[in-house]
């Protein structure tokens, strides 16, 4: 049996190779046909290189179909995709490149010139280009290649499909290795899971360095045969416009923003649609209601990271999909919630979030060490997100451990103490985060963003929130801001504003 990914993917094509397969905002039409053809003259190209087995591709380019084709192009080659965000500049691919020591590296034209060098030194030597507009080195290079290829048997399920480093949001990246069987299986999962049924479209709106668009988007619409209407990149009033054509809808929270600022966004033009899902950090409880007001559809909230692809999902039907939880335990993973002391907690209290399931990944690249440290005796890893189980089984992330504050002796919960000043009138958003304090070893600083057109009173805030909660989960300080520092998948960049008020009371 061959357990390459390609393999159930390409299964999964529709038998008309001549539908499309993904609709390009730059007007183009892919069928799947094309889809086949291209990704077998991308593999051949990368096995003409003849790389020894295992060999990672480093990519690191706009958002294209070829991009997304030169993935597929590599699990079939059986070689290991290793996509880089394209904010990266010259320390982090330096980094990237040298951690990771690629066989083939390809960039954009713009950056050839440093990348390259970067490469050769690395010992890479391949670097192939590929733009935007369907141009560059890699696809000269294929344009020679046979369009027909037999696909590289991969024996074992465990061999390495991906690595995907790490958003980056608590430290330095670390390279997730991920298996063709994690990956498979979990598309699998979500295929079920989420009601994926012929007919369906998806708008493919994220970018393609990360696993919740280059995995549960796309492995989403290619194992069910479904086209995906393309955007290079999010713009919301594009995809207003082709919500009627579409079903599905993939996006972190700060999309699903930006679309409620679209006056066209309406029940009307999401008539067709049937699942809106978010995920990737947390969905604010406001966006949730009043997704489903202006829409009359309820988003879908899941949880997931690069390790384990998603573990988490609040149900497509049969029960309520309850905003500000992060749902069930997907079908095949364990999830536990463990104290300090490594033992299981009871339903509604707080601790770390432990997984075990086909969908968790095979180790950190290159970091024996702390592989071990983040999986527990019995095999169970560590997500390091803290959060809680209720009754019915719906799962609360409440934060990060790493994000976590200990005042004078007592944990406090970010999102806790977040939601309370979400509530408040004018508040659009905050972060609350720990910084060192000479008597109480840490506390807590807010940072609060109002809502437009909105003067809001630091003091105040303070105020209200010392009328409701204890004493050691007020605030020391509180800052309104004009807006909190985000990554491309709109994390919050806690430590960027740990580092900021560092040194507040030091
Ligand atoms: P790093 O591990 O490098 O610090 P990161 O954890 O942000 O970065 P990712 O793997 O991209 O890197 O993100 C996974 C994390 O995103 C999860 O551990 C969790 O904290 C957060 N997350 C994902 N989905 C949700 C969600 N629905 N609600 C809250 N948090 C979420
Ligand atoms: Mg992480």
């Amino acid at each position: 049996k061959n357990h390459n990914l390609f393999a159930a993917l390409r299964a999964a094509f529709p038998a008309s190779l001549d539908s499309i397969a993904v609709e390009a905002d730059n007007g183009l039409n892919y069928s799947w046909r094309d889809l086949d053809r291209a990704t077998a003259m991308m593999a051949n190209l990368l096995e003409s290189l003849k790389l020894p087995a295992g060999a990672r591709v480093a990519v690191q380019v706009e958002k294209s179909v070829e991009a997304m084709m030169l993935y597929l192009a590599t699990l079939r080659a059986g070689y290991v995709f290793l996509p880089l965000n394209t904010a990266y500049q010259s320390a982090e691919i330096e980094y990237f490149i040298g951690n990771a020591e690629p066989a083939v590296v390809v960039c954009s034209s713009k950056n050839f010139g440093w990348i390259s060098k970067i490469a050769f030194k690395a010992g890479t030597q391949n670097v192939f280009t590929l733009d935007e507009d369907r141009t560059g080195s890699l696809l000269e290079r294929a344009a020679h290649c046979s369009d027909r290829h037999e696909m590289a048997v991969v024996a074992n399920g465990d061999a390495l499909a991906a690595i995907l480093y790490t958003s980056g949001t608590t430290g330095r990246s670390k390279g997730a290795m991920l298996s063709h069987a994690n990956l498979l299986s979990n598309a699998l999962v979500l295929k079920d899971y989420w009601g994926w049924k012929p007919g369906d479209v998806l708008i493919h709106a994220l970018p393609i360095f990360h696993v919740h668009g280059l995995f549960v988007a796309l492995h989403g619409a290619l194992i069910n045969g479904s086209k995906m209407i393309w955007l290079s990149k999010f713009d919301p009033r594009r995809v207003v416009q082709k919500l009627p054509e579409a079903t599905v809808f993939m996006g972190v929270p700060t999309l699903y923003v930006r679309l409620l600022a679209e006056p066209g966004l309406d029940k009307h033009a999401c008539r067709n649609m049937r699942l809106f899902i978010a995920g990737s950090a947390p969905l604010l409880i406001e966006t949730f209601t009043e997704w489903q007001q202006r829409t009359g559809h309820t988003i879908l909230e899941r949880y997931g990271m690069s390790e384990t692809a998603m573990l988490t999902s609040n149900p497509y039907a049969g029960a309520e999909r309850r905003g500000g939880t992060v749902g069930f335990a997907l079908p095949g993973v364990s999830l536990r919630v463990q104290g300090d002391d490594g033992q299981t907690l009871p339903v509604g209290e707080i601790g770390g979030i432990q997984v075990k399931g086909p969908n968790v990944f095979k180790g950190y690249w290159r970091m024996p060490e702390k592989t071990k440290e983040e999986f527990t005796a019995d095999g169970y890893f560590k997500t390091g997100d803290v959060g809680k189980i209720d009754e019915r089984g719906y799962i609360t992330i409440v934060g990060r451990s790493k994000d976590l504050i200990i005042s004078g002796g007592y944990n406090v919960y970010p999102a806790e103490i977040e939601g309370y000043i979400n509530d408040m009138p004018g508040v659009a958003e905050s972060a609350l985060v720990g910084v060192p304090h000479p008597d109480f070893g840490e506390v807590g600083v807010a940072i609060v963003i109002a809502k437009p057109g909105i003067t809001l009173d630091a003091g105040s805030i303070v105020t209200t929130l010392k009328s409701k909660l204890a004493n050691f989960k007020i605030p020391k300080q509180c800052f309104v801001a004009a807006e909190l520092p985000r990554n491309a998948m709109g994390k919050v960049q806690k430590n960027a504003l740990r580092e900021q008020y560092k040194n507040l009371f030091t």
